[in-house]
C-alpha cells in the first residue's frame, strides 16, 4: 500500500467528488431523523496543499485552485454552498499557499448535525493515526483501522437505518472494479434503502466498460453514471477524467449536477472546450 492522497488532495477528481458528497449529505439532512456516512477509504482527512512552486506541480493548483475566485450565483451559489464553506471553513485564502484541504470524512462532518454520525474507515498505518487524532474527542465520528472493503458485508446497515456510503480506493490494483462490484450486491443485499457511491478514474476506457457491462449484468438496480472529464483522451493512457456510480442517487441528484457541471466544466477543464460531463442511468430503479 503505497498510495498518499497527499499528493492528489484537492485535485479535479476531489472536487468532483466531494461536491457530489457534499449534495448527497444535503439531501439526507431534508429529513429530521439521524442518518450515518461510512467511508470506506477515508484517508487522512485533512491535507497541507504543497507549494505552487513545488515539483512536480501540484495536483490542487488544477483543481479547487481554479475554484478560489470563483463567485457562483443563484441556484449554483446555493447548490455549491455547503461545499464551498466546508473546504474553505474559514474564507477562502489570499494566496493558497499554507491552504489545508479538507478530504472526504471531513467535509462529510463538516455538514452534519448533531444528531447525524461518521463512521471513517482506513487501513494504512500513518493515515489511520492523522485521521484518529483529527477526530479526536469527537462523539459523532467513529474512527476505525480496518479493510474498508470489509465494511459492505459487516457495517451495513448502519443503526440509523439511514445513510449513505462512500468507496474511494486507490485503484492501485485492477481487482478494485470487482470489489466494487461485489460492494453493490453486499449493500443492495443488506441495506437496500441506503445510498452508495463509488469514484473511478477514467483512464482505461476498457475496464469503465466492462465494470459498467458487469453490473448490469449483476442486476443490481437503481444505478447512476456521474462522469467528469477535464482533457481529451489520448493514445496513452492518462487520467482525463473521473466518475461516481451512484446506487440510490437522490431523486435531485442529476438536475442539481447538471446546474453545477456546466458552470465548473469551463473552469476545471485543462484546455479550453477539451472537458465535458456526462450523467445517465445504467439500471433501472
Ligand atoms: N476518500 C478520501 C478523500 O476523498 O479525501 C481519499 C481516499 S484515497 C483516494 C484512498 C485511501 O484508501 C488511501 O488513504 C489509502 O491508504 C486507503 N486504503 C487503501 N486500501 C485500503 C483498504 N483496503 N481499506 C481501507 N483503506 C484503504
Amino acid at each position: 500500500m503505497n498510495y498518499d492522497h497527499a499528493y492528489h488532495a484537492g485535485n479535479f477528481a476531489d472536487v468532483f467528488k466531494h461536491i457530489i458528497l457534499s449534495r448527497m449529505v444535503e439531501y439526507l439532512k431534508k429529513k429530521e431523523k439521524a442518518f450515518r456516512v461510512i467511508d470506506t477509504h477515508s484517508g487522512s482527512g485533512s491535507y497541507d496543499l504543497p507549494n505552487m512552486e513545488a515539483e512536480p506541480t501540484p495536483e490542487w493548483i488544477d483543481g479547487i485552485g481554479r475554484l478560489r475566485d470563483w463567485k457562483p450565483t443563484g441556484k449554483v451559489g446555493e447548490l455549491m454552498e455547503p461545499y464551498l464553506s466546508a473546504v474553505f471553513e474559514d474564507g477562502k485564502p489570499e494566496g493558497i499557499n499554507g491552504f489545508t484541504y479538507p478530504g472526504s470524512p471531513m467535509i462529510a462532518r463538516r455538514l452534519m448535525r448533531k444528531q447525524d454520525r461518521l463512521s471513517a474507515i482506513e487501513l494504512h498505518p500513518e493515515a489511520f493515526e492523522n485521521l484518529k487524532d483529527l477526530f479526536k474527542g469527537d462523539y459523532q465520528a467513529r474512527i476505525m483501522e480496518l479493510d474498508g472493503w470489509l465494511v459492505p458485508g459487516s457495517h451495513l446497515p448502519p443503526k440509523e437505518a439511514r445513510g449513505l456510503t462512500l468507496i474511494d480506493p486507490p485503484f492501485e490494483q485492477p481487482a478494485e472494479f470487482n470489489r466494487m462490484i461485489d460492494a453493490f450486491e453486499k449493500s443492495a443485499h443488506r441495506f437496500s434503502g441506503g445510498t452508495m457511491a463509488c469514484w473511478y478514474p477514467l483512464k482505461h476506457d476498457g475496464d469503465v466498460r466492462l465494470f459498467k457491462t458487469l453490473l448490469k449484468e449483476a442486476k443490481i438496480s437503481n444505478l447512476m453514471v456521474f462522469e467528469l472529464e477535464v482533457a481529451r483522451t489520448t493514445f496513452t493512457p492518462s487520467l482525463y477524467g473521473n466518475g461516481m456510480i451512484i446506487r440510490n442517487a437522490p431523486y435531485n441528484l442529476e438536475a442539481e449536477m447538471i446546474a453545477i457541471l456546466k458552470e465548473l466544466v469551463p473552469l476545471i477543464e485543462r484546455d479550453k472546450g477539451s472537458g465535458r460531463f456526462k450523467i445517465e442511468r445504467l439500471t433501472d430503479e
